[in-house]
């Protein structure tokens, strides 16, 4: 990934859309020679500094837009509504300078190729280009966030508080920042919380998240111990095709981990009734009681 004599650069669009309580900007990342991820920049009215959340999405085309609130179609809008996607809008209500990125895998990041293998799931076919180059999808996710994460920092004006919050996929790519990157504060997975094999042999991840030996260091348990003592809620459905039972071990686990650092109030699993969805009250309830214990206060907007 690291290519000599290049740098990392993001352009911001001057055009800025004014919504209520908050605008949004659109900009890019060329996170690699050529490779421009797009992103929604969306920041509250007012005066900073403002606390950060980075939201990638997952198995979605076009899911920053989702996230954003801006959807393609009425079909779009009406999934929107149901599943609460609109997760960046969410966090900018609630005070937080958000960055809404687009995940490689999917438009406009999907790779080309012939439509009989993989058209309906195009991670698929990232992960063969990753495999052919000694990469993983999850390594070129996470590089372009931590790259963001990197600009965010330096350019915004925030207050030291960085959230990584995703749905589904969007949640696994929020969890494995956190447990790479300690810059992230606080973490929340929803709906994508499960080992990467369950209670019963089933592999219920996408391929796209495989990462080559990793059951030789550890399994999910093990990295979301790398981000205690970090305030990090994970959310599972019910009627999601992540078995329910192997959630809740997973989640013992992780409370272990907790317990060890002397921050076991700081994890919470939260097992929803409504499927895969996001569960917006539990998630910003959550960190806003996370940040109250820091001494910080959150904006509660419906
Ligand atoms: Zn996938």
């Amino acid at each position: 990934m690291v290519v000599p004599g290049f740098v990392p650069a993001v352009a911001l669009a001057p055009e800025r859309a004014v919504e209520d309580g908050y605008t949004r900007q659109r900009g890019t990342l060329e996170s690699e020679p050529g490779l421009h991820v797009p992103f929604w920049l969306l920041i509250p009215a007012g005066t900073g500094p403002w606390p950060l959340a980075l939201t990638p999405h997952g198995h979605t085309h076009h899911g920053a837009d989702q996230y954003a609130g801006l959807p393609r179609s009425p079909e779009d809008a009406r999934k929107i509504a149901r599943k609460r996607k609109d997760l960046a809008v969410q966090a900018v209500r609630r005070g937080y300078a958000c960055i809404a990125p687009a995940t490689r895998g999917f438009a406009p990041l999907a790779p080309a190729g012939p439509a009989e293998f993989t058209d309906d799931q195009t991670c698929l076919r990232q992960l063969t280009y990753c495999n052919l180059r000694g990469r993983t999808p999850l390594g070129e996710r996470i590089w372009d966030l931590r790259l963001l994460l990197d600009w965010a920092l330096g350019t915004l004006d925030l207050d030291g508080t960085v959230l990584a919050a995703g749905h589904s996929g969007g949640g696994f790519l929020a969890m494995l920042l956190a447990a790479v990157d300690t810059r992230v504060g606080l973490a929340v997975n929803n709906c994508a919380f499960a080992p990467f094999i369950d209670g019963d042999g089933q592999v219920t991840l996408c391929p796209c998240n495989a990462i080559p030996g990793i059951l030789e260091w550890g399994g999910i348990a093990e990295i979301c111990a790398l981000i205690a003592p970090r305030p990090f809620l994970a959310l599972g459905g019910v009627g999601d095709r992540h078995d329910v039972a192997s959630m809740h071990r997973l989640a013992e686990q992780v409370r272990q981990s907790y317990r060890a650092t002397g921050a076991v109030e700081r994890f919470a699993f939260f097992e929803g009734q409504n499927g895969c969805r996001v569960y917006r009250e539990e998630i910003w309830d959550f960190i806003a009681r996370q940040r109250a214990a820091e001494g910080r206060q959150c904006l509660q907007t419906s």
